[in-house]
This record gives C-alpha cells, structure tokens and sequence, in this order.
C-alpha cells in the first residue's frame, strides 16, 4: 500500500514516519525544504498548558481595541479584513457557553496524551536531550493583571494540569533577569520547550528515509481520482499513484482540500520570531507575558522571542516591525535582553476558527485524510497526530473519541 504524504513540516513528516514504522510504503512529498515552514521558527514550546480555544468573550471584545493598535497583539491589514469575515464570524460562533466547553475538553484529550506520544518519538529520534526540563513562567505585573488571565489558570484546574503560583521573588530567584515589575508568576512544569524544534523534523525525516520511506521534491498542484486510488499531480512530473494521501501542508492545507471538492476554513496566523545569538543574558525557563503577548524561549541558538498574531493571508510580505515590537515588550520583563546579533523569520501557523484541529478521514473521498489546523500547537500536538492518523490511516482502534477532529465539523 503506497501512502503519499502531502507536506513535510513536522506534522506531515511525523504522519510519514509512523506510518513508513507500521509498515506502509510512503512518499513524502515537500515542495521547499523538508521543516522549513511553520515548524522551522516557532517558539520550540511543548505548551501543553495553552489549549484554551482562542475564541471567547474575553478575547473578541477585545478585538475592535487591538485593530485600532497598530502594536497590539493581533493585527488584521485592513485589505484583508474582507477575505477574513467568514473566518472571523465562525470564530465568534466558537465561543457559545456550551461550544467553549466542549473545545476545552477537546484540546484538554490531546495535551493529556502529548508526552506519551512525544517521548518515545524523541528516543527514537536519539533527541531526548533537546527537551528542556524546567517548564515554563506565565508572569503578571500584580493581582489585576493576573484576575484578568484567572480563567485560563481555573480551566488548567479543571483539567488537572499542574501548576504553582510564584510571588516576584521566587521568580526572580528561578530567573534572575525577570525584572522588579514582575509582581507574580504561574510556573507550569509540564510546559517544557525543544532546544529547536527543526532538528526534529529534520531527524524525522532521517529516521523516516532510513527505513525505506521517500522523501521528493514538488509542489501538489492537483489530484486525479478513480473510483479508489487517488494520484497525486505535481507541477511538472508524473502523477505518483497512492492508495491513500495524508494532506499535511499547513497553513496551505486549504487550497488543497478545496481541489478536492471539500473545503475548509483554514487561515494563516502569521507570528513572528526574533532568533538573538549574542542575547546578553542565559535564561533557563521559558516565559510567556500574556498581557503582553510575547514569549521568550531560550534555545540552542539563542534566545527566541515570538508571538503575536497577524491576519494577513498567505502571500502578503512579511511585515518585521511585528518581530520589532514583541522584541521591545520582552525588554520590558527582561531588562538586560540586547538585541545586536539577531535574525528575524515570519511563519503561518495553519489555523481553523475553532482551534481545535482537523485529524480526520475525508468525509468525501475515499483514500483520503487531513491532518492540519494545529494552530499554536502544531509541534506540541505533532507526535499525538502522528499517533492518532497512524490509527485512522491503518484501520486500528484510536485511544480517543476522534469524531471532534473530523473535517465535516464545519
Ligand atoms: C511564531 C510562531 C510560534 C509558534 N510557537 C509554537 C510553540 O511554541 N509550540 C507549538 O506547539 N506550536 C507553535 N507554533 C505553531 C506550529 O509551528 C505549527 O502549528 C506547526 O509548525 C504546523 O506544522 P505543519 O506541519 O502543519 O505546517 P508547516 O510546518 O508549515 O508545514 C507544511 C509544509 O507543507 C508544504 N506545502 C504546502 N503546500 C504544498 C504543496 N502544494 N505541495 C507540496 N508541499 C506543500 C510547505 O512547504 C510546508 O513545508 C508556532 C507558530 C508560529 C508561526
């Protein structure tokens, strides 16, 4: 049985290797370079704590403020506000009471699962080591700021995700470059973070050529279809025959579902990194601000700062003052942070109004699955995803109800 693979990003590759394990002969297929899309820059954290779906009262009305700041959390360019109503009117739907609930428990399924999937695909992969042990610093000002992120902290509760509230100075004494203008600190142990998150699709990509799979090089522009097999069509070659094919492409997973007569609302928030070699300062755990909106990662290379979130579609040039502003706002918790030796990077997170991901069988074509929609989790979901689709693709029992996941939820 041959299984193509469209997309080597690290949910693409992940789905490639699991299945090439359990015996499939699989082609992958990339049009770039194997992780250089989304999973390439992100923040590298295994943010176990961060499934609360985005959509909520407290978020939207917030909305209309943030268009208004051209530095504010989330930017959406004005010529795009027309293409992103439809998303955006699913995205306020999410959050009814009894929706809103049901999402928590979902995400809350998957991040139970996350380090029983992760770890052994990290052994395998020789990576153990790049997984950081000290979890990750949610910090707040002083008690308002942090009422005002008390409903994220009581879902944790709920769910019974660990987590110990710091004053500053315990703070400071687990990170000593946290400012004084840190008054409080939530530490969530089990949110720990890769020293770099490509090495990880790239030695997934290795393992996966190892035991026979085939990585190749184009760009899917199409599908022709029989009554079963589907062929996949890349620009300029043969259609390559597969029994079944896995749409992994990320942000650009839509285009594809939509030549396949079954579309989907995907949209790209586009985040942003600043990589900093010579940072000036070491750090060891990572720190998230969320009344800021920034996250700062130390990793192999460096220290990362990222976040925000800007709508803006898929081709649109990037826009670096976004990475310049998150910079200045982690100097803010960070006062020594310098920013001399450093490179910046735009990705697509792929991401569906309800954020929640897509892991699912087409509900119209035989032969075919989708894997994308991850959103801000797609590396901390990816070993999870590749578990779970391994199961649907080959037929086996799923540990979970998948029926949240499918594709023909909208
Ligand atoms: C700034 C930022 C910070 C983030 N931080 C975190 C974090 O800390 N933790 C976390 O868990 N997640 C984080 N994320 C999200 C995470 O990076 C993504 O969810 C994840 O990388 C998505 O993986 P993917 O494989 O679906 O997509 P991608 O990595 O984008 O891969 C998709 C691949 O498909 C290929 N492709 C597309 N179309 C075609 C085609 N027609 N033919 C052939 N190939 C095609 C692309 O070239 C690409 O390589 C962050 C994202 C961003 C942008």
């Amino acid at each position: 049985m041959t299984t193509v693979v469209v997309g080597a990003g690290i949910i693409g590759t992940a789905i490639a290797y699991e299945l090439q394990k359990r015996g499939r002969q699989v082609v992958l297929i990339e049009r770039d370079a194997v992780g250089r899309g989304a999973s390439y820059g992100n923040m590298a954290s295994i943010a176990v704590t961060e499934f609360m779906p985005a959509s909520r009262p407290s978020v939207w009305r917030q909305i209309p403020g943030w268009m208004l700041d051209p530095e504010g959390p989330v930017r959406v360019r004005p010529a795009y506000m027309p293409k992103l109503l439809p998303w955006f009117a699913r995205f306020v739907a999410a959050s009814r009471p009894g929706k809103m609930r049901r999402l928590e428990a979902e995400g809350a399924a998957l991040c139970k699962r996350v380090y029983d999937d992760l770890l052994p695909l990290l052994r395998e992969t020789g990576l153990e080591g790049e997984l950081t042990q000290e979890g990750c610093l949610s910090l707040y000002s002083d008690e308002a700021e942090f009422r005002a992120d008390r409903e994220h902290i009581e879902i944790l509760e709920r769910f019974g995700f660990p987590h110990r509230r710091l004053t500053g100075e315990e703070a400071r004494e687990l990170e000593p470059e946290l400012s004084d203008s840190i008054g409080l600190a939530v530490l969530f142990p089990q949110n720990r973070s890769l020293r770099d998150p490509f090495r990880l699709v790239t030695a997934l990509a290795d393992r996966f050529a190892a035991l026979g799979g085939e990585i190749r090089r184009g760009a899917v522009t199409g599908f022709d279809r029989s009554d079963r097999n589907t062929a996949v069509r890349l620009a300029g070659g043969d259609p390559i025959p597969a029994d079944d094919v896995v749409i992994a492409a990320g942000a650009y997973s839509g285009l594809l579902s939509k030549m396949l007569g079954e579309p989907m609302p995907l949209e790209t928030e586009r985040g942003y990194h600043t990589q900093i070699m010579a940072p000036g300062i070491s750090m060891r755990h990572s720190i998230i601000w969320p009344a800021r909106a920034f996250m700062v990662t130390p990793t192999a290379g460096g220290i990362r700062v990222g976040g925000t979130v800007e709508m803006a579609g898929l081709d649109a040039a990037p826009d670096y003052r976004r990475a310049k502003i998150t910079v200045r706002r982690a100097q803010t918790a960070l006062p020594n942070l310098r920013c001399e030796d450093f490179s910046e990077w735009m990705g697509h997170r792929p991401a569906l109004p309800d954020t929640v991901p897509v892991m699912s069988a087409s509900a119209k074509v035989p032969g075919v699955f989708y894997a994308t929609g991850h959103g801000h989790l797609g590396v901390t979901y990816a070993a999870t995803t590749a578990r779970l689709m391994g199961d649907l693709i080959t037929g086996a029992a799923p540990p979970l109800d998948m029926r949240p996941y499918r594709i023909d939820r909208f």
